[in-house]
């Protein structure tokens, strides 16, 4: 079975961990779960920042449809 990358569809996707890709278009790292997929967005310093499903309004480049979630208290 082949991923694609559920921000932006490609198929250029890599394998980090056992649920942890790793998409090459966008750079955005995903995880693939039972519950559904869940997308996060690698910050300058390394960290992995949420995105959240938006609506079809792409926010920024290469996020397609993903969006920073609101991270309470910043
Ligand atoms: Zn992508």
């Amino acid at each position: 079975m082949k991923l694609r990358c559920p921000s932006c569809g490609a198929r250029e996707v890599g394998r980090l961990a056992a649920a942890h890709h790793y998409c090459w278009r966008c750079f955005v790292e995903f995880t693939v779960g039972e519950t559904g997929v869940e997308v996060f967005e690698i910050a300058e310093d390394g960290s992995l920042v949420p995105l959240e499903p938006g609506d079809s309004r792409p926010v920024g480049v290469g996020t397609g449809g993903w969006r920073k979630a609101a991270l309470p208290g910043r």
